[in-house]
């Protein structure tokens, strides 16, 4: 096969076709290098180049102030389930968190393994259709942390705002929603996120961290656990995923040129309406999350039973519409359209769900 479908995964993810040209085009060499981005030494000055570019990249698209470190890492967002803990959960103190779903619910086991936490609030009763109220959200004023997820993939349940937190440091893990709006990176102590939903391919994961926050460090961690090493050495400590920095920073040049951040989020919101406004028109399908929470980057939703479920999947699947089968914990239908993801595709859906309404409904 060598057409493109609509590919609506949840993660790894779609991503923009010029990238995918470019970095086909420089495979073999790298203009003026004569060898493969995956060849070269990650102590090359070529690789100097390629990850200061993305991190300028990701610095100009979300206005990241002087004070806050970029590191693009490894081990997923599940291993900084545990490095957040492990280097800003003293033993002495106790962390706040908020569950709005499934990966909530996993940082937090995380969490109870390295210290003490406590559940600021968890959606877990209504089925985590909703982000809380603060008046809702059980906060201590001395937590060490507080710690969201400001898109949960599996539900589709997205934080519009962050919460008001007073002077704690904001830890979010913004994996799926990265770089899909404009947030205000003073309002976070740390955001990370696994690459592969937003920004290129599995096997980086991009901090971005606040400075002042490293005094709180504690000695005696793992040297490849402790965020200082990786500031230190500027992310070069041991070899970083070459070929997925490589292609972040190419997604950062492509998002640049489209306008940036707030042209994408303007997009995206677009995107995301054609699919409520066909989920709000009919009883045939129901949104998982309520209309104030709900996400732009995964749109979950369930029909009548699961049998239709299973028909609509396998005849988008034969139709190009790759993908939709929603998360095995939820089921139900999920379509992700994250920043590459192009409109056509969610016209695409569109027409599909219309269609299949008519014929099933
Ligand atoms: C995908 C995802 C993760 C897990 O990421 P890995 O890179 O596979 O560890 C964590 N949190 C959220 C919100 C995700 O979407």
């Amino acid at each position: 096969m060598t057409e493109r479908i609509f590919n609506f995964s949840a993660g790894p993810a779609v991503l923009p076709v010029p990238v995918l040209e470019e970095a086909q085009r420089d495979l073999l060499s790298l203009p003026g290098v004569g060898m493969s981005v995956m060849e070269i030494s990650h102590r090359s000055k070529t690789f100097d180049e390629i990850i200061a570019g993305a991190e300028s990249g990701m610095r100009e698209l979300l206005n990241i102030p002087g004070n806050y470190h970029i590191l693009f890492l490894q081990g997923g967002a599940s291993l900084q389930f545990s490095t957040v803990p492990m280097n800003f959960l003293p033993a002495d103190g106790s962390a706040d968190y908020v569950i709005t779903g499934s990966w909530g619910k996993k940082a937090l086991k995380e969490g109870k393994k390295v210290g003490s936490v406590n559940v600021a609030a968890t959606m877990a009763d209504g089925g985590f259709t909703r982000v809380p109220s603060r008046e809702e959200m059980n906060l201590n004023p001395h937590a060490a942390y507080v710690h969201i997820t400001t898109n949960e993939t599996i539900e589709g349940v997205e934080w519009k705002r962050e919460p008001e937190v007073g002077d704690v440091p904001l830890v979010a893990d913004a994996s799926s929603n990265i770089l899909s709006r404009e947030i205000d990176v003073n309002r976070y102590g740390l955001i990370y996120a696994g690459a592969q939903k937003n920004m290129g391919p599995s096997g980086v994961t991009v901090v971005i961290l606040r400075d002042d926050l490293l005094q709180r460090v504690p000695e005696g961690l793992a040297t490849m656990l402790d965020y200082r090493t990786h500031v230190e050495n500027k992310s070069l400590y041991n070899t970083p995923n070459t070929w997925g920095i490589y292609i972040l920073g190419l997604v950062c040049k492509w998002l640049k040129d489209k306008g940036g951040v707030a042209a994408m989020e303007r997009e995206n919101e677009e995107k995301a309406q054609l699919l409520y406004d066909v989920i709000d028109s009919t009883d045939f399908y129901r949104g998982h999350a309520d209309a104030d929470c709900r996400s732009l980057m995964n749109v979950t939703f369930r029909l009548p039973d699961q049998e239709l479920e299973k028909k609509f999947v396998s005849e988008a699947t034969a139709q190009g519409l790759d993908g939709l089968k929603g998360h095995r914990s939820v089921g139900g239908i999920r379509a992700s359209i994250y920043n590459a993801f192009p409109r056509a595709g969610v016209e695409a859906l569109v027409s599909f769900m219309k269609d299949f309404e008519r014929r099933n409904g």
